[in-house]
């Protein structure tokens, strides 16, 4: 059976004594929660995913990075090898974010091979899909989700894909405040199941977490998790608070 997953995206926001505190405070009311099947993971900015790693022995979160490189290493400055993230024992990758997608112009096809890359390095990659607001306004929605699934991970062989996490985020929810409601996600999340039975049969579908991200905080995360095919939550602005990370965490 398919994990319940929350990742916290922390996107470009903490300096390093504002991480060390925020780190240290999930660990120590880890300490006191009992997440029973929840696997809980934080994304740091690169710079401090050794400080998280480093703490995160003894508790109960994995940590991962925010973006890879699609290439193996060389002259690409300023960019992160999976090698380098495996060599530092980071388990998960977010790939394919909404702003990468907007302000680095990432393509579908780049996306892919930065899958691959974490694939070979033995990271798992939480691949982000989701419509902007004149998709939706204009019922595209599924057509552009559905391009972003194949284009971006149906070269896979079964084997591979079974390492994959898809977070549906709805570009019109990120950051804004405005979630989609439980029946978008619902819808949306059962669609990506269907694709992915469809390519790989029914057991890869029923055993692949699909997270919902988009605004999703304290007072809504309950309901969005009630559905049966919201397995958890890519959590932005949340999760940059222990409170809050921890009481969406514990929202099955
Ligand atoms: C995100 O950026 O992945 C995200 C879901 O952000 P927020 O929760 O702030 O909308």
């Amino acid at each position: 059976m398919r994990n319940h997953i929350v990742a916290g995206n922390w996107k470009m926001n903490k300096n390093f004594g504002e991480a060390d505190e925020l780190i240290a405070d999930l660990v120590e009311k880890l300490e006191s929660i009992d997440l029973v099947d929840t696997q809980l993971i934080i994304c740091p900015p690169a710079l401090y995913l050794e400080l998280a790693s480093d703490q995160s022995d003894d508790s109960y979160f994995m940590v991962g990075a925010q973006d890879v490189s699609e290439h193996d290493s060389g002259a690409y400055t300023g960019e992160i090898a999976a090698s380098m993230l495996e060599s530092m024992a980071i388990d998960y990758c977010i790939v394919g974010h909404s702003e990468r997608r907007a302000y680095h112009h990432e393509t579908d096809e780049q996306i892919a091979r930065k899958v691959d890359q974490l694939l070979k390095h033995e990271l798992r990659p939480i691949v982000c899909c989701g419509e902007v607001l004149e998709e939706r306004e204009a019922n595209k929605q599924f057509e552009v989700v559905k391009r972003q699934i194949v284009d971006g991970l149906f070269h896979l062989t079964a084997e591979q894909f079974a390492n994959i996490i898809i977070a549906y985020e709805p570009v019109w929810a990120i950051g804004t405040g405005k979630t989609a409601t439980p029946e978008q996600a619902q819808e949306m999340h059962a669609y990506i199941r269907s694709l992915i039975a469809e390519k790989y049969g029914k057991e890869v579908a029923e055993n692949t977490s699909i997270l919902y991200g988009g605004s999703c905080k304290p007072s809504n995360a309950k309901e969005l998790f009630a559905n049966p095919d919201v397995d958890g939550g890519l959590i932005g602005g949340a999760s940059l608070k222990a409170d809050d990370f921890l009481a969406i965490a514990t929202s099955f």
